[in-house]
């Protein structure tokens, strides 16, 4: 049976029913793939050659803008990833001050951990791009930190 990272690589995929709840271990991973019998549609699985790049979105105010500014330097300096402008107000859909690091998928398993080990109690929201900006900025979205609400509105 393909292991499902190998499934995911292959393309667009689709899950199918029959995983209980007696077969996810105690975090809630699914242990084994398409138990059988198929019997019902479940989800799809994108594949990861859709990812172009990365954006990670550094959150900020007046007192850890110092803070944000190193942790960007820091990344900028240490990945190569391109760091955009320290903004001092919410702009786009971000709710906080922020500052945006962008890279590509080859420099993620860099980046994303140094990030999680150094963000220093800062909120970091981190999303692909895929081409599908609603769905980037939501539902494949991850958090560091906190999670907070954007204004989707502006997609
Ligand atoms: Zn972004």
């Amino acid at each position: 049976m393909a292991s499902i990272s190998a499934l995911a690589r292959s393309g667009p995929i689709t899950l199918v029913s029959g995983c209980e709840v007696d077969k996810l271990n105690p975090c809630g991973h699914l242990l084994k793939l398409f138990p059988l019998p198929v019997t019902r549609l479940a989800r799809k699985i994108e594949p990861m050659a859709t990812i172009e790049s990365y954006h990670a979105h550094i959150y900020y105010d007046a007192e850890t803008i110092d803070r944000a500014r190193t942790l960007c330097e820091t990344a900028r300096d240490k990945f190569g990833v391109d760091m955009g402008r320290m903004h001092e107000k919410p702009v786009g859909p971000h709710p906080c001050w922020s500052c945006q690091l962008a890279f590509g998928p080859e420099l993620f398993a860099g980046v994303v951990p140094w990030l999680a080990l150094n963000r220093d109690g800062l909120v970091v929201y981190l999303h692909p791009e895929t081409g599908n900006v609603m769905a980037d900025h939501t539902e494949h979205a991850m958090w560091m930190g906190a999670k907070m609400e954007l204004d989707t509105s502006i997609f």
